[in-house]
């Protein structure tokens, strides 16, 4: 299986493929969703160790990130920054003190890898995310970052195989 990783692709494909994949997104609606979440898991599985991320980093160059004030004293303390020093540099606080990173791309990123990767924050540890269950939950998420993530891209590709899933195009 040849992986897809060149990031320009993924747009071009995403764009030729909307109809194909809101098609895709109705007819997962209707399969068995436990089903799909151990077929994703395995795709995942198989597919994530073949991506390497260090040349990729689009989702930290792309997403907006929240930070939690474990957290934030936990890089604060790495950085050898008071959470004051901290928080002025890196942090935007929102609405009832929700903090997310202050800009995009992330600060922390340098060239396509992460400079705090042991103490980086939960959402980045989590994303793509294809090893939680709910898949046909969150398609609206899943198909947001289409074209951003190789490995979601690579993962839905192979899952529309998977359950020999036909787009009959509209004329
Ligand atoms: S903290 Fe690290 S992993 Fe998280 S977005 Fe920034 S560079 Fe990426
Ligand atoms: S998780 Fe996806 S978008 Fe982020 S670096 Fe890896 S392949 Fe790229």
């Amino acid at each position: 299986m040849v992986l897809e990783t060149n990031l320009e692709q993924l747009q071009l494909f995403a764009e030729t493929k909307r109809s194909e994949n809101l098609s895709f997104q109705a007819h997962l609606q209707n399969l068995e969703s436990n089903q799909i979440d151990n077929s994703v898991m395995q795709l995942n599985d198989f597919i994530t160790p073949q991506i390497d991320c260090t040349k990729c980093g689009n989702c930290c160059r792309s997403l907006m990130i929240n930070v939690s004030e474990q957290e934030a004293n936990r890089v604060a303390e790495h950085l050898n920054l008071t959470r004051i020093e901290f928080d002025e540099r890196y942090i935007e606080k929102g609405y009832g003190n929700d903090m997310i990173l202050n800009t995009i791309p992330c600060h922390f990123l340098s060239e396509s890898s992460c400079t705090i990767y042991a103490n980086r924050f939960s959402g980045c540890r989590e994303f793509p995310a294809l090893h939680i269950p709910g898949f046909t939950k969150r398609l609206f998420t899943i198909f947001m970052h289409y074209e951003r993530c190789p490995i979601i891209y690579n993962v839905v590709e192979q899952l529309k195989v998977l359950v020999a899933f036909e787009f009959e195009k509209e004329n």
